[in-house]
């Protein structure tokens, strides 16, 4: 890769920073990194960038700029930035040891709703002794909203747990994994919801999946269903999960990910009894892997093969 620069735009803690800067050297050692100052001083060089959570305004005034390849899966913050050029190329990330990571949070959740163990720490912070009914996995459904990197992930490993699993996305153009059914569009998601004792959520945040899950959705739900958000938290109408949860319609809710990051200290969630708070970490980006599945991207962007994971910047994914 002699004679492309390549940018690192992140806004990351040092140490983290440092971690990714080290990988991404040890993975691209062809690589002429540079900053963005220097970039936007040799405007006529090519160059590509690789982004985590980058400032608005970070990718602005590069001419050449050819190709942006995120080290994060989801692209909903990198594609609200005005000042990302249009015809750009944007990559993001999909790294099979993110996609296992996902699929065992997703098992953990809907294992713990479906045996009810939330309901047990709840009884042991009351030193209440109550043994409740028992479900088999193959009387438990388990949806799973998104198809994609990390939806057919979760949703193999659910099926090798014996739930009834169905997946659900916008074309139904990819199937589901075996033993899974796949269903698509509004009729798609109006059969699935009442058969979503564990519904999980795995989509990325557009203006088509904004506010999915609010009052009308979560009322499909079987009674007592239970919530796993591990998508973006802007998908979730805080008010109505708050209000099913408090009405009991609702079991459960395991939320990841939040209209505010970090969850703010006097925010509900945090001490709701029916909630389980994660701090965004259901499936972190690994460096040690994902710096070499970015390398490839850049190699191929730089020797004019085609890229993998592109984003259509039309539909936001
Ligand atoms: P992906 O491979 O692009 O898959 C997206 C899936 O969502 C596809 O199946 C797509 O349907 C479906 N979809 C998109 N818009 C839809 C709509 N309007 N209606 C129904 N289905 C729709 O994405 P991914 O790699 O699986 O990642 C998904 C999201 O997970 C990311 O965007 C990110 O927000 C989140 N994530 C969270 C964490 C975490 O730690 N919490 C980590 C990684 C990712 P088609 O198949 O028809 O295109």
């Amino acid at each position: 890769m002699a004679g492309i620069k390549l940018l690192f735009c992140a806004d990351l803690d040092p140490a983290e920073a440092a971690t990714w800067r080290h990988h991404l050297a040890a993975a691209l050692p062809e690589a002429d990194w540079l900053d963005a100052d220097a970039a936007r001083a040799a405007p006529a060089a090519a160059c590509a960038a690789v982004v985590a959570n980058p400032r608005p305004g970070a990718l602005a005034g590069l001419p050449g700029l050819g190709f942006v390849q995120s080290l994060w899966a989801g692209v909903d913050r990198l594609l609200a930035d005005p000042t990302l050029p249009p015809d750009v190329p944007v990559a993001r990330m999909v790294d099979p040891a993110m996609s296992a990571a996902m699929a065992e949070t997703t098992l953990w959740a809907a294992l713990s709703l479906h045996r009810g163990f939330f309901a047990y720490q709840r009884r042991q912070r009351e030193r209440r002794w109550h043994v409740h009914a028992q479900r088999r996995a193959d009387e438990i459904g388990v949806v799973v909203l998104g198809g994609g990197a990390m939806g057919q992930a979760a949703a193999s490993r659910l099926v090798a747990q014996g739930y009834r699993v169905g997946v659900w996305s916008r074309s139904g153009a990819r199937p589901p994994p075996a033993g899974a059914e796949g269903l698509a569009g509004d009729d798609g998601l109006a059969r699935l919801l009442p058969r979503a004792d564990v519904l999980v959520n795995l989509l990325p945040l557009t203006p088509a999946t904004r506010g999915l899950l609010g009052a009308r959705r979560l009322a499909a739900l079987p009674p007592g269903a239970g919530l796993v958000n591990l998508g973006r938290g802007a998908h979730l109408v805080e008010a109505d999960l708050l209000d099913a949860l408090d009405r009991g319609t609702l079991g459960h809710a395991v939320l990841d990910v939040f209209e505010t990051e970090p969850l703010p200290a006097g925010h509900p969630f945090w001490t709701h009894p029916r909630i389980t708070v994660l701090p965004h970490a259901a499936a972190l980006t690994d460096p040690r892997s994902a710096a070499s599945v970015a390398a490839a991207n850049l190699r191929a962007w730089h020797a004019g093969r085609p890229i993998e994971h592109l984003v259509d910047r039309a539909r936001g994914y």
